[in-house]
């Protein structure tokens, strides 16, 4: 039998790799925390019959044809898959398959964290202790939003813009969405109300992005969308960076048009815009909603899963093309 070879872009918890070497494939790793350059995958990827991949690789037509006739699957180690270009994958009868679900819980707790540190800023106080400057208690040192009655306006209700909104029942929240569709879950028990974009914009006191990155998306919250929100708002993002113009976001809150931001995804990550990190009033994560040991394990046996499945003819488990 053909051995197939499966080249995976980064170091990921064993569970999957252990599975694909149980069913006589030769895994071959960048065993390595950060991402390979473009060069090196390029030079690594000829003859290859899978294909893990992170968020930071882009899977484009010049990758696949350097792969060559040989390559079956792309596996993306991600829910959102904005960084492969599908058509070309079609176009070259390879499929590609993401991680739904296994991610849901650990990415809504960690916009939660978000929603939390920035409603009582609790890094400007963690800071305030480590600096030394706390000088003790007083009656208007710090503070935050209270949550309960609230609105919590989520942009985005699949299955983790649901699971934050129903996280939001436990803190007394009010809950709208905007989506294309309804959410049946949301609305039947967390009392959800759908509402168009505008209205979103306008009377969310926390507004969290649970969208996926697409050419429709990008930058849906800019300049002309910040100046529609409440000054007290605090802006959620821990779906995809370039939802969201930076640059417009650091002018508002500088000039304190709205009050905070809580962020896990950067437009132009891993690198900062300008003057996002000098601001007080944000709270600034790298990249972390998926990251518990529970998720990133059950991410790497879904993608072995998902790799096997194609490689013995079979349909994949989570398609995407
Ligand atoms: P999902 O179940 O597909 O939910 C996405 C939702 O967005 C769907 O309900 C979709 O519903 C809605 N939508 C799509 N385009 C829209 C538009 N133009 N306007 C309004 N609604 C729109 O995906 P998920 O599993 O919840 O993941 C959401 C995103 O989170 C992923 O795409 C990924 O980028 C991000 N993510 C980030 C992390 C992290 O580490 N920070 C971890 C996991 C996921 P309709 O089609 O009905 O509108």
């Amino acid at each position: 039998m053909t051995r197939h070879r499966v080249l995976i872009t980064r170091r990921v918890p064993p569970s999957g790799l252990d599975l694909l070497q149980a069913n006589d494939v030769d895994v071959d790793i960048f065993d390595q925390d950060n991402p390979p350059t473009r060069d090196e995958l390029l030079a690594r990827v000829p003859g290859v019959a899978g294909l893990i991949t992170m968020l930071s690789e882009r899977v484009d037509a010049d990758l696949l044809d350097a792969a060559g006739k040989s390559l079956k699957i792309v596996a993306n180690f991600a829910v959102g898959y904005d960084n492969i270009d599908l058509d070309a994958c079609r176009a070259r009868n390879i499929r590609a398959t993401n991680t739904p679900g296994v991610l849901t819980d650990a990415t809504a707790d960690l916009a939660w964290a978000l929603i939390l540190s920035a409603a009582r800023r609790v890094p400007e106080g963690d800071r305030l202790m480590r600096t030394g400057k706390w000088t003790g208690w007083t009656p208007m040192q710090l503070l935050g939003l209270q949550l309960r009655g609230a609105t919590l306006g989520l942009f985005g209700a699949g299955r983790i813009g649901t699971a934050v909104g129903l996280r939001a029942v436990g803190f007394g929240m009010n809950v709208i969405y905007t989506n294309r569709s309804r959410s049946a879950a949301l609305e039947e028990q967390a009392g959800a109300r759908r509402v168009e974009f505008d209205e979103l914009l306008a009377e969310s006191d926390v507004l969290s992005l649970h969208v996926p990155l697409t050419p429709e998306t990008r930058h849906r919250i800019g300049a002309a969308e910040l100046v529609k929100m409440k000054p007290t708002v605090i802006l959620i993002n821990t779906a995809r960076g370039p939802l969201v113009d930076e640059a417009a976001l650091v002018d508002a809150l500088r000039e304190r048009r709205i009050a905070m931001a809580g962020f896990d995804v950067y437009e132009h990550e891993p690198r900062m815009t300008p003057g996002l990190a000098d601001l007080d009033s944000v709270v600034l994560l790298p990249h972390l909603g998926s990251a518990t040991v529970l998720t990133r394990l059950q991410m790497s046996t879904m993608v072995a899963e998902n790799v096997l499945a194609v490689l013995r003819g079979d349909e994949p488990p989570n398609p995407i093309a």
